[in-house]
């Protein structure tokens, strides 16, 4: 039987349920209810929603509700202490989620970069160790697949197979969240959209997740990340959000010509373009605009690009995180020398730019930044 997607609970907002209750003629209150369940307690089963009555409950059985987490197909644990869940929805099609744990049990904190931490704790927050970890981050998929088609990147080669619906892009939050016993409102979580798919492609279901994880699930914005090839109409409506991530832009070349060849989508909205709504960006207190640069041996990582890039970003409250590239099959580039990096990043933090190499986490089960979705039997 085709999945039913207008049944699924998991997605829907508050006031999508209050009208979801009005039909079935429950109180009002019974909205706040079911949201709180699903998204502060996570409730897997529409059985387990034991704060509605039985019979309304048994109502939403009879009308075919499912709650819709995603389901654990399969999960790769890293030396690291990161993993990678291969997750599936009711129609078959699947994405990846990464969990990242940092701190004692996970990584050791190396003064590398913390994607979503500029923040630091929240006033008053006086972090309790429940756990071997001390934060954690995830990494969330907004597509299955991408189009983008950027060269170096493995979930190109996929294509992109539809978009993910809110639900789905909080689900992979919520199932990962309970697989780790991880408390938003207790344990320190970030959120990076950095898995498969563009999500300024699918700018609508990325923007009411968002609302979702930040109402419902209990994470602030401020602790959320989005990272955009440069989709640049989307760059724009985002800066005009009252409740929004902080901006990531894969700007990963230093000129148009090697930026065209790597990322064909310079085509449509090229570097001037970019860097102007990069630059008309309104950045909060304390916010900056984050430019990724994946470097590929020879093409994009000599001390020259690195001068081109410092000129690009002139003027532009920044700072650049980069990313020695990581390998796949059937991907034609090669990862640069480590001394080439640590150069490229001298001649950035010389011309004034904060610059940190992202660390790569989980490269030995196919977890680090694009290399998801490797593994999928057939699709
Ligand atoms: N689609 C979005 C977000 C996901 S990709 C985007 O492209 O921004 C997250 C980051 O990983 C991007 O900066 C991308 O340029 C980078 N990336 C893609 N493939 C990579 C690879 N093989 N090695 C290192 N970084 C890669
Ligand atoms: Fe898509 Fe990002 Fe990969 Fe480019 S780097 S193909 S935009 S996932």
């Amino acid at each position: 039987m085709k999945p039913d997607s207008s049944k699924t609970l998991l997605g829907l907002d508050l006031k999508e349920l209050s009208q979801l209750v009005e039909q079935a003629g429950e109180p009002t209150y019974r909205a706040r209810q079911l949201f709180q369940a699903l998204y502060g307690e996570r409730v897997e089963a529409v059985d387990d929603l034991t704060t509605l009555p039985t019979t309304f409950r048994e109502a939403l059985t009879a009308e075919g509700r499912v709650i819709g987490l995603p389901k654990i197909e399969n999960k790769f644990v890293s030396t690291d202490g990161t993993v990678r869940y291969l997750m599936s929805f009711p129609d078959a099609q699947s994405v990846e989620t990464v969990w990242m744990p940092e701190g004692d049990g996970g990584e050791a904190g190396d003064g590398s970069e913390d994607e979503a931490a500029g923040d630091g704790a929240m006033a008053g927050e006086a972090p309790t160790q429940r756990h071997s970890w001390s934060r954690a981050s995830i990494c969330v998929s907004s597509q299955v697949g991408c189009a983008v088609d950027c060269q170096f990147c493995l979930t190109a080669l996929l294509g992109v197979k539809r978009n993910l619906s809110a639900g789905e892009i909080v689900g992979q939050v919520s199932a990962v969240l309970k697989d780790n016993q991880a408390v938003p409102r207790q344990d320190r979580i970030n959120l990076v959209f950095m898995g498969q798919g563009e999500p300024f492609l699918n700018y609508d279901n990325f923007m009411k997740s968002v609302r979702l994880l930040v109402e419902g699930i209990g994470i602030p914005a401020s602790r959320m990340t989005v990272s955009t090839s440069g989709i640049v109409p989307r760059i724009q409506d985002f800066a005009a959000e009252p409740i929004r991530p902080r901006l990531a832009i894969s700007l990963n070349a230093p000129n148009d010509e090697i930026r065209t060849r790597i990322m064909p989508i310079n085509r449509k909205w090229n570097l001037s373009m970019l860097m102007e709504a990069a630059r008309e960006y309104p950045l909060k207190s304390r916010e900056v605009v984050t430019f990724e640069y994946v470097m590929l041996g020879g093409v994009n990582d000599s001390l020259e690009n690195a001068r081109e890039v410092l000129q690009l970003i002139r003027g532009i409250k920044a700072k650049v995180n980069l990313i020695a590239w990581n390998p796949g099959p059937e991907v034609p580039f090669q990862t640069p020398e480590q001394s080439q990096v640590l150069a490229f990043q001298k001649v950035l933090i010389e011309g004034g730019v904060p610059t940190f190499i992202r660390r790569p986490r989980g490269r030995d089960i196919f977890a680090a930044c694009g290399q998801l979705k490797r593994t999928v039997s057939a699709s």
